[in-house]
C-alpha cells in the first residue's frame, strides 16, 4: 500500500531495539483517512470471506480494527490485558509477551462474544515475532471459531512473526513489510 509506505518513510522514526515509532498517525495522533484507506484495503483483500467479527488486541489494535469493522460492518472484539490468569469459566485466556514493554501479560476475551459461529480475521498494527498474534490463535482455538487471516498494518519481516505464520498456513495479509530498519532507514520487500 503505497500511501502509507511514503507516510512511513516521511514519519516513522527508528528507535533501539528494533522499534519504529509511528506516533504522529497510527500510534498515538491517528490521520483518520488514512485509516479509512486502511480499512479498505483489508476489505478489498477478505471482502469474499463471510466474516462475522474482527479480533484485536488493546490497545493500539482498537483503531485500525474498528476501521476494518466499519465497512466490513461487523463487530470488533478487543481483548483485554491483564496482569493475572483469569480462571472463571466465562473467559478464554491466554498468556503473552509485549515486545515494546518487554513484560509478560494475559490476554482475555469472554465467551459471550466469541464461539464456533463465529468467522473471524485477526486485525493489529505491527507484527514483530508474532507473540501477541499467537494468543490471539490460541483464543480462537479455544472458541473454536474459523479464522480467515491476520490482516497487519506494517510487517517487520525481519522479526520472524511472518515467517511463522505463513510456514504454519496462515492467510497473513500486510500492507507493509519492512525487510530492514538498519541505521535508521526502513526499506520495504
Ligand atoms: P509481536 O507480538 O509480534 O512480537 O509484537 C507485536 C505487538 O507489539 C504489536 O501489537 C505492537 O503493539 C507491538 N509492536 C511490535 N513491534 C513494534 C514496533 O516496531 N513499533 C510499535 N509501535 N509497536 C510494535
Amino acid at each position: 500500500m503505497d500511501i502509507l509506505k511514503q507516510r512511513i518513510l516521511e514519519d516513522g522514526i527508528v528507535l533501539d531495539g528494533n522499534i519504529l515509532k509511528v506516533d504522529s498517525f497510527l500510534n498515538h495522533q491517528i490521520d483518520t483517512h488514512l485509516l479509512d484507506d486502511i480499512g479498505e484495503e483489508f476489505y478489498r483483500l477478505f471482502k469474499d470471506e463471510h466474516i462475522t467479527k474482527i479480533l484485536t488486541v488493546e490497545s493500539s489494535g482498537i483503531s485500525v480494527a474498528c476501521a476494518v469493522g466499519r465497512i466490513f460492518k461487523v463487530p470488533v472484539l478487543f481483548a483485554k490485558k491483564g496482569n493475572v490468569k483469569t480462571l472463571d469459566e466465562a473467559t478464554y485466556c491466554e498468556q503473552s509477551y509485549s515486545f515494546t514493554k518487554k513484560e509478560s501479560y494475559y490476554m482475555n476475551v469472554s465467551k459471550k462474544y466469541l464461539g464456533p459461529k463465529d468467522t473471524i480475521l485477526i486485525i493489529d498494527d505491527f507484527l514483530a515475532n508474532g507473540i501477541a498474534i499467537d494468543a490471539l490463535l490460541g483464543i480462537i482455538d479455544q472458541s473454536q471459531a474459523k479464522l480467515v487471516g491476520v490482516g497487519i498494518v506494517i510487517e517487520k519481516e525481519f522479526q520472524k512473526g511472518g515467517k511463522k505464520l505463513r510456514q504454519a498456513g496462515v492467510r497473513l495479509e500486510s500492507l507493509a513489510r519492512i525487510i530492514s530498519m538498519e541505521n535508521g532507514n526502513i526499506i520495504f520487500s
